[in-house]
């Protein structure tokens, strides 16, 4: 009988521990994906990316004579059925360690051991699992540079080989149609413009770790923080689903920093935050759905999502060059630059006073990388509110900022067209890429001062900041 082995945040087919612990078993095995009552709470843009990567994965999959059997509906039914139809008494998946799908899958463990089956999660989506990290004093880390240290030197298997053959089973049991999912029908917007600058499933996303460790990785530490300069991997987006293996990109960088190349070990130290992002939203599962620092509750930030000032933030009509060239590259790309994203977080929480969770939730609806771990302590981190956070005192400037990270407009010019006589094809296609509702077009000006400027935000920011009552 054949084991199952349920697909989701991880699809590939190098190093997957779980995938290789069901060939281990020498039976046939039956993939399935099922867009179950998690993956429909994703936003628009993950839902829609994690379609097309699950499609995908199954032709991947039919090329080694297997399938991907799709189905929808609460995991624990699905898999229940499923193992009733064909007879298989065991089910094996990746570990995860965020909230929403701990819960989860606590559910479909304690449901399938209940009906008799064996359900096995195996490791793979970190590089140190959460409770295998403590302090001395055993218990968890709040802060990022001691946990860097206790695992820089650690031991990390090397990554399992892709199989070339998956055993089938005799018959495969029926599978719905991704097609009739319509998991980008939320994409309210130009899917077509951002499809452009995927990269999509696993070979493209080894072909893009090559790439950045040839041409990239040996000037990371001046390079990344560049939103204009191609300088960092881009491999959020298959890191996000499981397109890639950490371990792969841990050995990759350990063989840089073996050459000598100078960028490699901060590179290591970036890889290491996705997990420090993991280990906290599993000792501390608040980290993505309330402030870390419960004493920020009190603190009086806008809560509402659709002011005019946190709309204008969202179409990148800010009147702040940075902000809104960054706002454009979202919604063009999916994507957003690292320390743009570190900007346009320290506008909305500290110049526009507005609560971290509505960028979250912004960001949790239009970036095709969404993590939930990393997307909490990137919000909580910008907004002075997480753990080893900075503090909320230090508002970015984002002119300064601009003078120094893109002080020829390249970054600029190249997302926002109402700054050019005759504009890259980038910034024209912001147009084509937002909700036609939001009623823009080429022809609108850029603002010409901006809703809140970096001075008077910061002062503002600050006052209540030194009026806090914690
Ligand atoms: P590289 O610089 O090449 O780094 C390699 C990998 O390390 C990344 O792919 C990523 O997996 C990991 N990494 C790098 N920086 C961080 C970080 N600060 N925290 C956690 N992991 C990191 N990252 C996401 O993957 N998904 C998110 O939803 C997300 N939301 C964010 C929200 C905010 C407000 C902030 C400030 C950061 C967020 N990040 C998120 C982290 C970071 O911006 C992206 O991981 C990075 O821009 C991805 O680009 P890259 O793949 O080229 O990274």
């Amino acid at each position: 009988f054949p084991i199952i082995v349920w697909i989701r945040r991880d699809l590939r087919l190098t190093d997957h521990p779980a995938l290789t612990a069901a060939l281990e078993s020498g039976r046939p095995i039956l993939p399935v994906f099922i867009l179950d009552e998690l993956v429909e709470t994703y936003g628009a843009a993950p839902k829609w990316r994690f379609g097309l990567g699950v499609g995908h994965y199954a032709e991947r999959l039919e090329a080694l004579g297997s399938r991907l059997i799709l189905r929808r509906g609460k995991a624990a039914e699905v898999l229940r059925t499923l193992a009733e139809e064909t007879g298989s008494d065991t089910v094996y998946w990746t570990r995860a360690y965020d909230p929403d799908a701990i819960a989860r899958d606590k559910s479909v463990k304690a449901a399938l051991t209940d009906a008799g089956l064996t359900a096995e999660s195996h490791a793979g989506h970190v590089l140190f699992e959460p409770w295998t990290v403590e302090t001395k004093q055993g218990g968890y880390y709040k802060v990022y540079t001691p946990y860097w240290r206790s695992v820089k030197d650690r031991d990390v298997p090397a990554p399992e080989t892709a199989p070339s053959s998956l055993p089938a089973p005799e018959s495969w049991p029926e599978s719905e149609r991704l097609d009739d999912w319509g998991m980008g029908n939320a994409m309210n917007r130009g899917a077509e413009i951002v499809a452009e600058y995927l990269t999509l499933g696993e070979e493209a996303a080894q072909t893009r770790l090559g790439v950045f460790m040839r041409d990239r990785i040996a000037d990371y530490d001046t390079d990344r923080d560049y939103p204009a300069t191609p300088g960092t991997s881009g491999l959020s987006e298959n890191l996000a689903w499981g397109e890639i293996s950490i371990r792969s990109c841990w050995h990759a960088g350990i063989r840089a920093l073996h050459e000598g190349k100078p960028g490699a070990e901060t590179w290591l130290k970036e890889l290491v935050w996705r997990d420090f992002a993991y280990h906290l939203a599993y000792h501390t599962p608040r980290l993505v759905s309330g402030n870390w620092r419960e004493d920020w509750d009190s603190f009086p930030w806008n809560e509402d999502g659709t002011t005019h000032e946190v709309t204008r933030w969202k179409q990148g009509r800010t009147g702040i060059r940075f902000v809104d060239a960054a706002m454009r590259e979202l919604y063009v790309t999916g994507r957003m630059h690292n320390r743009a994203r570190m900007i346009v977080a320290s506008y909305l929480t500290k110049n526009l006073m507005s609560h971290w969770k509505i960028g979250l939730d912004w960001f949790a609806d239009t970036l095709v990388d969404w993590d939930p771990a990393a997307n909490a302590l990137g919000w909580q981190w910008a907004s002075g509110s997480g753990p080893d956070a900075t503090p909320y005192f230090r508002v970015f400037n984002p002119e300064t900022q601009l003078e120094k990270f893109d002080k020829h407009g390249r970054y600029v010019t190249r997302h926002i067209a109402e700054l050019s006589q005759r504009p890259p094809e980038t910034a024209t296609q912001f147009y084509d890429a937002i909700p036609r509702s939001w009623g823009l077009s080429t022809s609108d000006s850029y603002p010409s001062t901006p809703i809140v400027s970096a001075k008077d935000g910061r002062d503002r920011a600050l006052h209540a900041y030194e009026n806090r009552d914690f």
